[in-house]
């Protein structure tokens, strides 16, 4: 390394220092050219209207929480309007596939699509094989949702794989085990929190409706938090009335113990 090369380094690096370590993932799924009144799909226009607040909040290097967007499904818009919309501003995301659909179920990517997004320079992740929630998985068919779908990914993008986004957002701590044996360092779910970088093993993420309006995720990053912990309130009031808990103490145990085998009574169903 030569004297300039140093610098150059020197400055990257303290470039890298002054971006902000919290984040918060948005949860993205259909993009449509006009209006539509299922709530999860999002029109261009709003798309492009997020997307310039993200830059925005890049360029002044805001104290809050910078967003990061990711795709669930691998619905074909992600690639005929999202990619170009995020290239246009410099921006990058993680798509999460459904890697049975690829190539043989209307409306969603085939593999040509899937290649040329990640060749230019877009992240991909997995998303389970057929989208069957894995919380009623048997031992069997994890290993389809969860092996198999991120080496066929590997194999036909010819990348490593890392992470996985869940169907529907459900998951205990079998679902998380079986996650890390089959090679995952990253699960991303639909709570929607704070993150801190570098990641843990779960990421939580922000569901976004069609009707959310940039100033409403702005508000959400402010460097007050209190917006983001009202959703995440009425996350965990939606969760309950859906029976959905008892998530968060599975999280918490894979993370403690990490690379080990947890032990078999360690759950419980009444933590939050
Ligand atoms: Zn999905």
């Amino acid at each position: 390394m030569n004297e300039q090369q140093i610098l150059r380094a020197e400055v990257i690096s303290k470039d890298q220092m002054q971006e902000p370590s919290r984040r918060l993932y948005l949860l993205y799924h259909e993009l449509r050219p006009s209006e539509s009144q299922y709530s999860y799909v999002v029109e261009t226009g709003m798309f492009e209207k997020h997307v310039e607040l993200f830059v925005q909040l890049r360029k002044a290097k805001s104290s809050g929480l910078w967003p990061e967007v990711t795709f669930d499904d691998g619905h074909i818009s992600n690639f005929e309007y999202a990619a170009p919309i995020l290239q246009s501003r410099g921006l990058t995301a993680q798509f999460f596939i459904t890697v049975g659909w690829t190539g043989n179920r209307d409306g969603y990517m085939g593999w040509p699509e899937l290649r040329a997004l990640h060749e230019s320079g877009q992240s991909i992740g997995a998303h389970g094989w057929t989208h069957t929630l894995l919380t009623h998985c048997t031992e069997k068919d994890l290993q389809t949702e969860l092996s198999t779908a991120r080496l066929t990914l590997e194999d036909k993008l010819g990348t490593s794989i890392t992470t996985m986004s869940l169907p529907g957002g459900r998951y205990n701590r079998r679902v998380l085990v079986a996650c890390e044996k089959a090679g995952y360092l990253q699960v991303y779910t639909s709570v929607p929190r704070a993150e801190t970088l570098p990641l843990g093993a779960t990421v939580g993420r922000l569901n976004i409706r069609g009707d959310m309006q940039p100033e409403w995720i702005a508000n959400l990053v402010q460097p007050d938090r209190s917006a983001l912990s009202r959703v995440g309130r009425q996350y965990r009031v939606k969760a309950a009335a859906k029976g959905l808990l008892g998530d968060r103490l599975y999280e918490k145990l894979w993370a403690l113990l990490n690379r080990k085998e947890p032990d078999s009574d360690a759950g419980g169903d009444n933590a939050e």
